[in-house]
This record gives structure tokens, C-alpha cells and sequence, in this order.
């Protein structure tokens, strides 16, 4: 049994990470939207209607979708160019609907 609570979920993230490597994961063709999901949970929640970086606890409403998320500074999932985690969530639901 891991010892820390974090340790699957780094685990998990690094393994899925390293599949779709050099690509973008969310636009991954290789991945099914419900390993899109799981990837991107790996790095975002939503809590109280607010969605939240696991990693440096940034938050951003759902009114600031269309905004660029701001991530603590260090924190290691800040990509530059990455799309709005709201926008990639929405992208990722639409895919799993057909
Ligand atoms: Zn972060």
C-alpha cells in the first residue's frame, strides 16, 4: 500500500503522460474520452463549482472559462499553451457523447 495518499495519482499521471507523449493529451487521438477524463482529473478538480489544480490549488470559476488558467508559479502543470482546462473538459464530455 503506498504510503501517501498522492502516490497513485502522480503515478497515474506520469504513466499517461508518457503514452500520448508528444502530443497534446487532450487532443491525443490515441486516447478514448474516458482516459482523457482521467488524465485531465489527474490534474484538475472541481470543487464547489470552482475548478482547482491539484497541484498549486490556482482556482477559476466557470463564469472565467474562456480565460487562461493561472497556475501558482512553479507549478509544474503550467503550460503555456495548453487550452483553458474548463474548454478542455467541455471538449473531452463532447467527445464521450458522440
Ligand atoms: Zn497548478
Amino acid at each position: 500500500m503506498p504510503s501517501k495518499r498522492g502516490d497513485p495519482f502522480e503515478r497515474l499521471h506520469t504513466a499517461v503522460k508518457g503514452y500520448v507523449e508528444g502530443t497534446d493529451p487532450y487532443k491525443g487521438l490515441a486516447m478514448d474520452a474516458e482516459k482523457q477524463l482521467f488524465y485531465w482529473n489527474t490534474t484538475f478538480e472541481i470543487l464547489s463549482g470552482a475548478l482547482i489544480c491539484r497541484f498549486c490549488f490556482a482556482r477559476q470559476r466557470l463564469v472565467d472559462a474562456e480565460q487562461k488558467f493561472l497556475h501558482a508559479e512553479g507549478c509544474q502543470h503550467s503550460q503555456p499553451d495548453s487550452r483553458p482546462p474548463w474548454v478542455a473538459l467541455h471538449d473531452i464530455l463532447d467527445r464521450s457523447r458522440g
